[in-house]
């Protein structure tokens, strides 16, 4: 699992630094990352995992919902 050192503030763009320090066991899914923004000084608690669902699409599940109802009527 890679996490980022520096990430993009979402507020303002200017960077924000990784404040966590990688487990001995490596990053998990699930876990927490915090990050410090230089610009805005918000902080980021970035949860691993979240958001990339392992390259599934829900437009493509969509698609497919509608393709079987499709061939059912
Ligand atoms: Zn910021």
């Amino acid at each position: 699992m890679d996490v980022p050192e520096i990430i993009t503030c979402v507020d303002c763009g200017q960077k924000a630094h990784r404040l966590s320090y990688p487990p001995e066991e490596g990053w998990q899914d699930g876990d927490i990352v915090a990050y410090r923004c230089s610009g805005c000084m918000d902080r980021w608690d970035l949860v691993i995992g979240e958001g990339d669902d392992g390259g599934r699409d829900p437009e493509a599940i969509f698609d497919f919902r509608q393709w079987l109802q499709d061939r059912n009527s």
